[in-house]
């Protein structure tokens, strides 16, 4: 089944349509997989890469990210939520690492994440229509996480190729 084209129709309400991170546009094919790890069970998960075929798209390809993936960081989406819990709590480095099966050091890094996205999160929630349940709404909650956070890769440089 490669390359077919994938026309939702609107009137479709039980699955949401699979739309270009950077247009919007539904007139997108499938374009083979990538390995992700998933981080709850430490398994591979194999993620959906898409092909934009809006003429008027500058961008080349995009991926859908399965919930609860997030870009770029390896840590799963609840993850983050015990983290912050936990730093509330004043519960030290030694055991926020031990309770989430990590090393001191990526808890030090995590917990900065942590809390700016609580923060983001709160906000974003009241104003998103991902915000009652950002699970729900995986493709539209991560395409805005990654711009927040990583808005470096929706620069467009000329003639390459972009992955999100
Ligand atoms: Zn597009």
């Amino acid at each position: 089944m490669k390359n077919t084209l994938l026309e939702n129709a609107p009137s479709d309400k039980k699955k949401r349509p699979i739309r270009c991170s950077h247009c919007s546009t539904t007139l997108v094919v499938r374009n083979g997989t990538y390995p992700r790890n998933d981080p709850q069970n430490d398994t591979e998960i194999r993620v959906q890469r898409y092909l934009c075929k809006s003429p008027e798209c500058t961008w080349h390809s995009f991926s859908v990210l399965p919930a609860p993936l997030l870009p770029v960081i390896r840590h799963a989406y609840e993850k983050l939520f015990s983290c912050y819990a936990m730093i509330q709590k004043g519960i030290n480095q030694a055991t926020v690492a031990r309770k989430l099966s990590l090393g001191r050091g990526v808890v030090k890094r995590l917990k900065p994440l942590c809390r700016r996205f609580i923060t983001w999160l709160d906000q974003e929630r009241k104003v998103t229509d991902w915000g009652f349940d950002p699970l729900l709404f995986w493709p539209d909650f991560t395409r805005d996480f990654s711009q927040s956070f990583f808005p470096e890769r929706w620069i467009k440089l000329p003639s390459t190729q972009h992955e999100h």
